[in-house]
């Protein structure tokens, strides 16, 4: 049994990956849970190595006080990797990753500055930022990401595909038996919150299945909205059916997902269905 590499630098990296082919990237930021290990069983299954890497992106936080409280937990992360074989775990520090200038212009199109890119200013272009460096220095034949984050992968994914020959490959949201997707942020959340926010997600899974094959107007979802913030008490960012493909807003179910941001006692959630 070959034991999992713990690389912390750019040149024990470069060491390790040296002559390996069909590499598989899992990117991530850490506090792993269940939707994590999900991407990185896909990966051990589709390819001869695989990387995860833990890196709390600074960049990507519009707001300095979301990037301290993020949560953070490297011990266990480590023994979940370990349990799963992976490979190699890159756990980086802010200068081994951004020691050199960008070499690609990140530029989002207005087309683009909806759901959370509208509302978190620069949170995409870190994201890219990161993704691009990343991409550079792995070289992966696939990058594994979630729907749990829809947009990011949408937009990682042209972005990547664009500029490498590395894929981005989907993979389906995990979600607990209260049907809230799982997320390292909810370890921010009360046992009541947490079950509260499970009766968000079901509720509009209950929503959409009523009206499949069916049209949902604009008119019927602000309905929701005012009526999840008052039943909940949440405060609701966003809620929005969008088009699968190319996130035009859309009234045909089958083709669409249903976009949610909302506010739980100051913990920020976000879902698709
Ligand atoms: P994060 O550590 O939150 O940046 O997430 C790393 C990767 O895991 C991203 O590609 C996420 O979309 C994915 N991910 C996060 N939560 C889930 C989930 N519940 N199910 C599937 N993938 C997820």
């Amino acid at each position: 049994f070959i034991q999992m590499k713990i690389l912390l630098r750019n040149n024990d990296l470069n060491e390790a990956l040296l002559g390996v082919s069909n590499v598989g990237f899992v990117p991530t930021m850490g506090s792993l849970h269940n939707g994590h290990v999900s991407l990185i069983k896909k990966s051990l299954r589709y390819c001869n190595k695989t990387v995860v890497s833990i890196f709390v992106n600074p960049k990507q936080f519009n707001n300095k006080n979301d990037f301290k409280k993020y949560p953070r937990s490297e011990k266990r992360d480590l023994k979940i990797l370990k349990k799963l074989k992976v490979n190699f775990v890159y756990i980086p520090t802010k200068k081994q990753i951004y020691n050199s200038k960008k070499k690609i212009k990140i530029h989002l199109s207005k087309k683009n500055k909806i759901l959370c890119a509208k509302h978190r200013k620069g949170h995409f272009e870190g994201v890219i930022d990161v993704m691009i460096r990343l991409t550079e220095k792995i070289k992966p034949t696939k990058i594994f990401m979630g729907e749990k984050d829809f947009q990011q992968l949408l937009l990682v994914k042209q972005f990547i595909e664009n500029n490498f020959k590395s894929k981005v490959i989907s993979c389906k949201t995990i979600r607990d038996d209260n049907k809230l997707a799982l997320s390292s942020r909810n370890l921010l959340l009360n046992k009541k919150n947490l079950t509260k926010a499970g009766r968000v997600s079901r509720n509009l899974i209950n929503f959409k299945k009523r009206f499949s094959n069916k049209m949902i107007s604009k008119r019927l979802i602000l309905e929701k909205k005012v009526e999840l913030e008052k039943n909940y008490n949440i405060d609701i960012e966003y809620l929005e059916m969008r088009d699968k493909k190319n996130l035009s807003i859309s009234k045909k179910v089958n083709s669409s997902k249903i976009f949610i941001a909302y506010y739980l006692d100051k913990i920020r959630l976000i879902d698709n269905f």
